[in-house]
């Protein structure tokens, strides 16, 4: 029997990871520009660190967190998601007065029914500004989100926005909601009725068209929070209403426990079910619920399997390639070396070497299969004199005869 990988745990080939890594290195700049920083935390925690944060009553805690005891018997677990444990590690430094503009990527672990778009491991890319009160860092981060969509082509989607309050706001549309459904739980769904339980502002999620439809009577969140919440909602909406679809959603809660103030979600038109591209809010009693200080924050996180559907590879200058060819046998020391001075003269150029297989018709034809622009020909004359040939593949592109220093120096410039 051969052994087959874990269900909803899928491998990456180059092939695969052709779009995220030039995912990566587009992202990469965008966090540069914003003086944002890499984090890595452990896969492992503590279970303790998600209940306390992600919050017991939430499906992540419940039904999909990876949980195990080690061999110490204490409880660990993988992590389901990033925010906890960059929060967790800030406290642990005692950092929680400074500012922090961090980012971090990496496997996140849920045990959910896999289908199209949706993994038990999977990758986000998460953004967390810490120290920052509400204010400009949701504007810096609506920015980002736009930019990060328009560097990789995506143009048909929507920011979904709401503003939750603070805590005590919150809470009280949470009771009332719950006075508001509790006479109707039995024309709710077994699903429904077990969040109501547990976690009600999650009925607000339901997916049910009679739940949907009993929610529009019940209170709603704008008569909750203070005047001053609701305009900055308005402007931020505002503010970028001419450069994407961004509509106010009130019933948008997020899944979590710790969000408070703005809270938002793109859902992209081409992803099918599973169409939540990006999630995130604001989560300023975070680090007090983890034992740390008081701290702002706010993040979002993107689901990277996701994002990468939708790149838009064709709109996107791949890097150029050139051949390296050699005809014969020669294969020796001075053919390496002048690889080598290629490479180490341009690499942002894919040096496409391995070709050296058959015929030079051969691996001409295989150069311009993998995309090659020109071709370096490496002839058993030409290595003599110390020449190769530089070839054009594009069509109609001619040909010819430089020295090893004219290669390099036309390589580097190209
Ligand atoms: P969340 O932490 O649930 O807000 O998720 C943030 C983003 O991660 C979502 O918008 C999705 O793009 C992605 N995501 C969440 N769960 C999964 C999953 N099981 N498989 C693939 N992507 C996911």
């Amino acid at each position: 029997m051969k052994i087959q990988s874990l269900r909803g745990m899928p491998d990456l080939f180059p092939e695969d990871l052709e779009r995220w890594h030039i995912f990566e290195s587009k992202l990469a700049n965008i966090f540069h520009s914003f003086d944002t920083h890499e984090i890595r935390t452990p896969l492992l925690e503590s279970t303790e660190l998600f209940s306390r944060s992600v919050g017991n009553s939430s499906d992540i805690v419940n039904k999909e967190l990876y949980s195990f005891l080690d061999r110490n018997e204490e409880s660990i677990s993988l992590r389901p998601e990033g925010s906890a444990s960059v929060i967790r590690a800030v406290i642990q430094k005692k950092q929680e007065q400074e500012k922090h503009k961090l980012w971090y990527q990496g496997p996140m672990f849920r045990y959910e029914r896999p289908q199209k778009g949706r993994f038990r491991q999977f990758h986000q890319v998460g953004v967390e500004y810490l120290g920052f009160e509400e204010g400009i860092a949701e504007y810096e981060l609506i920015s980002m989100v736009l930019q990060i969509n328009k560097l990789i082509g995506i143009s048909d989607y929507t920011i979904k926005i709401n503003h939750l309050g603070d805590r005590d706001a919150k809470e009280l549309f949470c009771d009332s909601l719950v006075t508001f459904l509790k006479p109707h739980i039995n024309e709710l769904d077994e699903k429904d009725q077990a969040r109501l339980k547990s976690n009600p502002l999650r009925v607000l999620d339901s997916k049910e068209k009679s739940t949907q439809e009993l929610l529009k009577e019940g209170p709603k969140f704008q008569d909750f929070i203070s005047d001053d919440s609701k305009i900055f909602l308005q402007n931020l909406v505002d503010a970028y209403s001419n450069q994407c679809d961004i509509q106010i959603d009130q019933s948008l809660v997020r899944g979590l426990d710790y969000y408070t103030g703005i809270v938002f979600e793109t859902v992209s038109q081409n992803l099918g079910a599973q169409d939540a591209l990006l999630g995130g809010g604001r989560y300023d009693n975070l680090s007090r619920q983890l034992g740390g200080k008081d701290m702002h924050a706010i993040g979002f996180a993107i689901g990277v399997e996701r994002i990468i559907e939708l790149l838009n590879i064709e709109k996107i200058k791949q890097p150029l390639k050139v051949g390296f060819i050699i005809a014969g046998e020669q294969i020796d020391k001075k053919t390496y070396k002048i690889a080598d001075d290629l490479r180490s003269a341009n690499n942002s150029i894919i040096l496409d070497s391995f070709l050296s297989e058959g015929s030079l018709k051969s691996q001409l034809r295989r150069a311009n299969k993998n995309n090659c622009s020109y071709a370096i020909i490496i002839g058993e004359e030409e290595l003599k004199n110390d020449q190769v040939i530089w070839k054009d593949l594009s069509e109609g592109g001619g040909q010819e005869l430089l020295t090893s220093k004219e290669v390099i120096d036309k390589y580097t410039n190209l």
